[in-house]
């Protein structure tokens, strides 16, 4: 799994491609893609409170399944909201679309990542499937860990997982870099609204 740094750059790409979908104000926007890009990890929680945090950890809530109904949960609630701060354009299918491919680039990041812990890889097409999948040719590092809750944050502070962090930032940094080129592009491209 990569860490949540690798996640956010993602998410923060994602939202340049559909910037303002969610909300008007830009950093609101951003940051609601960031949670959602790191919202599978949240599987860690459960089994934090139980003092072996990675009990549930790579369980069904990395799926495509989790990640359609989430996404199609969160468009309706937007729908939903009477907010100010949601965009008056607000429509369901782009917004569970979008949510849907930003919570599934947590899959595909995770799928390309290291894993020594089992069950190795990801239950993607749970529920149709049960079987884990993981890329036989990882791009991520792992993530070292400790299993016990009592020392779960500190390990995570180490010289490896630096590593692995600058690694994530590099490649999904420049990725979400060239989508946020690409964005600028085409709205120097689009004609000015009439008027
Ligand atoms: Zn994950």
């Amino acid at each position: 799994m990569p860490l949540p740094v690798g996640h956010a750059l993602a998410g923060i790409g994602l939202q340049r491609v559909w910037r303002g979908l969610f909300f008007r104000k830009g950093w609101h926007d951003a940051l609601f893609c960031v949670l959602l890009a790191n919202l599978p990890d949240a599987d860690f929680l459960p089994g934090l409170l139980l003092g072996r945090p990675n009990l549930y950890h790579h369980g069904v809530f990395h799926s495509l399944g989790a990640a359609l109904a989430v996404a199609l949960l969160a468009a309706g609630l937007f729908r939903l909201a009477g907010r100010r701060a949601v965009p008056a354009r607000r429509r369901l299918w782009p917004m569970a679309a979008a949510a849907f491919l930003i919570l599934s680039s947590h899959l595909l990041l995770d799928c390309f990542a290291v894993d020594h812990v089992p069950p190795f890889g990801l239950p993607l097409l749970w529920p149709v499937s049960g079987r884990y999948f993981i890329a036989s040719r990882p791009i991520f590092l792992d993530v070292t860990r400790s299993a016990d809750a009592g020392d779960f944050f500190i390990s995570i502070l180490s010289r490896h997982n630096l590593a692995a962090a600058l690694r994530e930032a590099a490649l999904v940094g420049g990725a979400a870099f060239c989508l946020a080129l690409w964005r600028a592009w085409r709205d120097r491209r689009r004609p000015p609204p009439p008027g």
